[in-house]
């Protein structure tokens, strides 16, 4: 890039225009939506889509040989082209929608349960993983006798590539790792991660709840076998999201929940099932929310993915730079490679204290352990709060959160 090229800049102040809620205000306050780790706000084109699909277009899909059932199965697997696109998949094929990143990991949990991960088989997860991304991997351990091996991660949550290849040994089947804390921000090595794991005969799982939001994704590069994200963090509907799978490991995976639309024959003494993706997508599925999402990957594709992580780091070296002169507060996870995802506590302060306080200056934040106890544990705190920014987050915001900051600290110091 030469000079500055107008592609790579965002209008934040018209991108936050076109979310309707952001206009809303928080005890008289004018809202600071920090809270974006959790879940983010939705922009018009979303709302507008899914409305439009109620009003307009809208049956069940795959199914009717009708007008409204062939426009609505058009818009649910053009979704399915976009989020491809969006993840740089080879093929749609290898796009299954499931209900959020929590149901893609009890996916893979469970097929990889039945097919290749029995007693004394081993599975990597590192402590920065969201439970969402552990529990299912214990299910497997306390029902199939598997071997869980943590991966170790450093105060600022990376990852130390020796150390992970010390984890392998010929019982690794599975490695499941978070491509992006939703603790510390920090991005994984996630391209020598997959290398490392396949040398070893392993398959790797990216959780991508995270790492989906705040930057490009590209699984072909990565060369990973699963990759999820999921909607409501990527300013598109709850209740949906994706989980990517390697066309030749799809293939050969069982599928989870069983029902219509994911078989091929029944009767009554046998079933066969559908091919991947339909193999894994039992039942009805969330029609509208598969269609916001597809709004929501492409708002962010015109916005561009780039742009706003530009946007994005400046928050973030805005928001660490002032935090590191307010002597009272702690930060945790200072990685290089990091999103604009802050976890700090306020000395003397119980973090939901700090939150509350906060929440009264129209600030809000997260606090609590974040859905990741072993992490906590790990850096030696039962919780902090979090300041988590999106695309419509501005540097007024990150001035009224070191504003609450400081009345928090006279509050409570
Ligand atoms: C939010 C999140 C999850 C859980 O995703 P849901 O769609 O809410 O089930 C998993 N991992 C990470 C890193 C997350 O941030």
């Amino acid at each position: 890039m030469s000079d500055g090229a107008p592609m790579n800049v965002l209008d934040v102040d018209a991108l936050k225009g076109e979310f309707p809620i952001l206009k809303r205000d928080a005890y008289g306050k004018p809202l600071v939506y920090l809270d974006n780790a959790a879940s983010a706000q939705k922009p018009r084109a979303v709302i507008d889509a899914m409305t439009h699909a109620m009003e307009h277009s809208y049956a069940n899909v795959h199914r009717g040989l009708h007008l409204l059932s062939n426009e609505t199965t058009t818009a649910y697997e053009d979704a399915r082209k976009i989020a491809a696109r969006f993840l740089n998949a080879a093929s749609e094929d290898e796009i299954i929608f499931t209900s959020g990143g929590t149901d893609a990991f009890n996916l893979v949990s469970y097929a990889l349960g039945v097919s290749e991960i029995g007693e004394g088989d081993e599975i990597i997860l590192s402590l920065a993983e969201h439970h969402s991304n552990i529990v299912p991997w214990h299910f497997l351990r306390e029902r199939k006798g598997a071997v869980i091996k943590w991966l170790d991660v450093s105060d600022d949550g990376e990852v130390d590539l020796g150390t992970y290849e010390a984890l392998f040994s010929a019982r690794t089947k599975l490695v499941a790792v978070s491509h992006m804390s939703n603790v510390l921000g920090t991005l994984t090595p996630a391209r020598d991660m997959a290398r490392i794991a396949h040398a070893h005969g392993a398959k790797i799982l990216f959780d991508g709840c995270q790492a989906g939001v705040h930057g490009a994704v590209d699984v072909q590069d990565i060369d990973c076998d699963f990759y999820a994200i999921t909607g409501h963090k990527l300013y598109g509907p709850s209740g949906v999201g994706v989980l990517y799978g390697k066309k030749s490991v799809l293939d050969a995976l069982p599928p989870y929940r069983g029902g219509g639309e994911m078989i091929d024959i029944v009767t009554t003494d046998m079933v066969t099932y559908n091919d991947a993706p339909h193999r894994f997508e039992a039942g009805t599925p969330p029609i509208l929310e598969v269609i916001g999402l597809g709004a929501a990957l492409t708002w962010m594709e015109g916005k561009g993915v780039a742009a706003i992580a530009a946007h994005e780091a400046r928050l973030r070296d805005h928001v660490l730079e002032e935090l590191s002169k307010l002597n009272f507060v702690r930060v945790y996870g200072r990685a290089e490679n990091k999103a604009p995802i802050v976890a700090f506590t306020v000395e003397g302060a119980h973090p939901h204290d700090v939150s509350a306080i906060l929440d009264r200056t129209g600030v809000a934040v997260r606090a609590g352990h974040h859905c990741a106890q072993p992490l906590m544990k790990r850096l030696g705190v039962s919780a902090t709060a979090r300041a988590s920014f999106a695309a419509y987050n501005t540097h007024d915001d990150v001035e009224a959160l070191i504003r609450g900051l400081r009345k928090t600290h006279e509050m409570l110091g």
